[in-house]
C-alpha cells in the first residue's frame, strides 16, 4: 500500500491540524486550511511530501447558534475508516513512564492532475492503551495543558518514529507552527553522539545535523498562539525521556544514541527557554530555515525572535479548491493550464465581461439560496453584499463595521447593502463567544435597514460559498496581528475584491482602487464605503456593470500570485532543496 510513497525521499510536513476535506473536521481555521492547501499543491505539482498529523476523531466542533445568538458547541466526530486506511505499524511514546501506543491511518490526497500525497494520521485509540490515553488524539485544541503536551509528544515523537517504522526516507522535516517542535528533540536523541566521541563538557548531541534537517514556519504574532509548558509538567510527562534534573535518573550505558534514549534536561532548557518549554523557541533552535507567512509578518517575527533570521514566504491558497464551479468553467475555457500554472490567470483580461459577471451571478445566487435555507432571510441579488468570516477572536475585530449603527444606516439609505457573517470562537475564548453574541445584536439593531445574517458552522464549504457569492470581502484585524490571512486570497480567485485593514497579505496584495481598498479604522471604513466602494459597485459605463474591471484585476493580479502553487514552488526551491 505504501510502496509508491516510500520509494523516494520525502519532506515530512508536520501540522497539528489539516483541512483535508469538508467531511473531515480536523481543522480549526486558517492554519489547518493552509496545511491542506500546502499538501494539495504538493499533489498537483508532484512534490514529494508526506503529511503528519493527529487523527482528531472528535474533530474541532460543530457550531450551532441559539435563539439569543450564542454559540452552542456540538461534537464533530468522524470515522477515519470511512476515508482512510489503517496501516500495519505501531510505535510507543513514553508518557509519565508508561508506553502509549500510537497507530496510524493513511489518507491519500489525489490531485485531479494525477499526483498523490500521503497524509499520516496518528491515533492512540487502541485497546492496549489505558482508557485515559486512548483519547489523546481525539480533541483538536481541547483539554488542558497536560492534554496538549501529551498530544504534542505523540505528534513530535510519535510522528518521527512512525515515519521510520513505515520505512519513509525523510529529506527534511517541516514544522507547520510550533506544535510539532518535539520532533527536534526526537532527532537530537537519534543523533546523540556515542559517549567516547565526546570531550568533557560537550553536549552529547549533533544539533547542527538536526538544524540542517528542520524547517520551521511560524504563523502568528499572537501570544496565545505559542504553546508554553511549565517544566514541572514537562518533568512529569516526559519523565523517562529527560535526565539531569533528578539524580536518580541517569541514562544507562547504551541508551544514548538510541531513539528512545533520554535527553539531557539542561540541553532542553538551553533550546526551549529557561522558564518554560516554549515550543516556538524550541522550533527556532532546531531549524536552520525559519519563515513567516507574509513579508510584514516576517519582519514582526524577526523583532520577536532576535538572533534568528526569519525569511518570508507569503501564503497562498489552492487554486482548484478555492474556485467556485462557475469560475473554474470560465478559466478552463479561456486559461487552460491554470490548475498547474495559476500565473496564467493574468490572461483573464481577454475574457468577455459578460462571462465573468455571469459566473459571479451564479455564485451569488448559490450563496443567497444557502442563506435562505439556513436563516430564512431573502437577500437581493442586485444589492452589494459584504462578507466577513473567520475565526471569531478579539484581534480580528469583527465589530468594526458595526461601530456606528446610525452612520451605517445612513450610508445604506443612499447605497443599499447587505452583510453575511460567519465564524467559530474557540470554546474557551469567552471574548470570541461574546463577539458572536454582539454581532447578533447588531444584526437586530439594523433590522429593516440592512439585512445582516450570521451563518452557523463556518467550514470549507461555507467558506467557498461566501468568498465567491459576496461582492466585497471585508477584513479588519488589529495590526500587526494578522500574520497573513487567506480568505481574501480565496475571494480573489472568484473575482471578489477585498476591503481590508492593511496587514498580513494585504500589505502586498492591495493596489488601491485596483485590487480593492485599504482602511485604517471605522472612520476610514465608512468613508471608503460611502465615497468609493458602494458608488463604484453601482456605477455603470455604457449600461454595463463597471465593477467587472475590478473583478478582472483581482483575478489577474492577486489570484495569479497569492496561490499555494507559487508558495510551494518557493518552499521547494528555498527551504527544502538547501
Ligand atoms: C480560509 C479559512 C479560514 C482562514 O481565514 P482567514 O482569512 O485567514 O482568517 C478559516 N476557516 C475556514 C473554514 C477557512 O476556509
Amino acid at each position: 500500500m505504501l510502496d509508491e510513497f516510500v520509494s523516494l525521499p520525502r519532506v515530512a510536513y508536520f501540522s497539528m491540524e489539516v483541512a483535508l476535506r469538508n467531511e473531515i473536521p480536523t481543522y480549526a481555521g486558517g492554519l489547518g486550511v493552509l496545511a491542506g492547501d500546502t499538501l494539495r499543491s504538493a499533489a498537483d505539482l508532484q512534490l514529494p511530501l508526506v503529511g503528519v498529523t493527529l487523527v482528531s476523531r472528535a474533530g474541532y466542533f460543530r457550531q450551532g447558534i441559539d435563539a439569543a445568538g450564542r454559540q452552542v458547541e456540538r461534537p464533530a466526530t468522524w470515522d477515519p475508516a470511512r476515508w482512510a486506511q489503517p496501516l500495519d505499524a505501531k510505535v510507543a511514546v513514553r508518557i509519565e513512564d508508561r508506553p502509549v501506543w500510537v497507530s496510524v491511518w493513511l489518507y491519500v490526497i489525489e490531485s485531479h492532475l494525477g499526483g498523490r500525497t500521503p497524509v499520516l494520521m496518528l491515533d492512540t485509540n487502541l485497546p492496549e492503551n489505558r482508557v485515559e490515553d486512548r483519547d489523546i488524539t481525539h480533541y483538536l485544541y481541547g483539554g488542558d495543558d497536560a492534554y496538549r503536551l501529551k498530544q504534542e509528544m505523540v505528534l513530535g515523537f510519535g510522528g518521527v518514529r512512525i515515519l521510520r517504522a513505515l520505512a519513509f526516507e525523510i529529506s527534511a522535516y517541516h514544522m507547520n507552527e510550533g506544535h510539532s517542535a518535539l520532533l527536534g528533540v526526537e532527532l537530537l536523541r537519534r543523533f546523540a553522539y556515542l559517549a567516547d566521541d565526546l570531550r568533557p563538557g560537550d553536549p552529547p548531541y549533533d544539533l547542527p545535523r538536526v538544524r540542517d534537517l528542520c524547517r520551521f514556519t511560524t504563523h502568528t504574532p499572537v501570544e496565545a498562539g505559542h504553546d508554553r509548558f511549565s517544566y514541572d509538567l514537562v518533568k512529569q510527562l516526559l519523565a523517562s525521556s529527560v535526565y539531569g534534573y533528578d539524580d536518580r535518573k541517569v541514562p544507562k550505558p547504551g541508551e544514548l544514541g538510541t531513539e528512545h534514549g533520554p535527553i539531557d534536561f539542561s540541553v532542553l532548557t538551553a533550546l526551549a527557554g529557561p522558564d518554560a518549554l516554549n515550543m516556538t523557541q524550541l522550533a527556532l533552535a532546531c531549524s536552520d530555515f525559519v519563515n513567516g507567512v507574509a513579508k510584514r509578518h516576517a519582519e514582526v517575527s524577526a523583532r520577536m525572535y532576535p538572533g534568528h533570521q526569519v525569511r518570508a514566504i507569503t501564503n497562498g491558497v489552492h487554486p482548484y479548491t478555492w474556485c467556485v464551479a462557475s469560475f473554474r468553467a470560465v478559466y478552463d475555457r479561456h486559461v487552460p493550464g491554470w490548475h498547474h500554472e495559476p500565473e496564467l490567470l493574468v490572461r483573464v483580461h481577454g475574457v468577455a465581461d459578460s462571462e465573468i459577471l455571469e459566473a459571479h451571478a451564479e455564485a451569488k445566487q448559490a450563496l443567497i439560496s444557502r442563506v435562505k435555507a439556513l436563516t430564512d432571510v431573502t437577500l437581493d441579488p442586485a444589492v452589494a453584499t459584504f462578507g466577513f468570516a473567520r475565526r471569531m477572536t478579539a484581534y480580528k475585530r469583527p465589530e468594526m463595521l458595526f461601530t456606528d449603527i446610525g452612520r451605517l444606516k445612513s450610508i445604506a439609505r443612499r447605497h443599499p447593502l447587505q452583510i453575511v457573517l460567519a465564524g467559530k470562537a474557540h470554546p474557551h475564548d469567552q471574548e470570541g463567544k461574546q463577539l458572536i453574541e454582539r454581532l447578533h445584536e447588531h444584526a437586530r439593531d439594523l433590522a429593516g435597514a440592512i439585512p445582516v445574517v450570521f451563518l452557523p458552522d463556518y467550514d470549507l464549504e461555507l467558506a467557498l460559498l461566501m468568498v465567491s457569492g459576496t461582492d466585497v470581502w471585508l477584513n479588519t484585524p488589529l495590526p500587526p496581528l494578522e500574520a497573513s490571512g487567506t480568505s481574501g486570497m480565496k475571494a480573489a480567485f472568484n473575482g471578489v475584491p477585498s476591503l481590508s485593514v492593511c496587514d498580513g497579505w494585504w500589505v502586498e496584495g492591495c493596489i488601491e482602487g485596483v485590487t480593492g481598498w485599504a482602511v485604517e479604522d471605522a472612520g476610514s471604513l465608512y468613508g471608503k464605503l460611502e465615497g468609493v466602494v458602494l458608488p463604484q459597485f453601482y456605477a455603470t459605463e455604457d449600461g454595463r456593470h463597471a465593477w467587472v474591471r475590478i473583478m478582472k484585476a483581482v483575478i489577474a493580479i492577486n489570484a495569479a500570485y497569492f496561490n499555494s502553487h507559487r508558495m510551494m514552488r518557493r518552499y521547494a526551491t528555498e527551504a527544502y532543496l538547501r
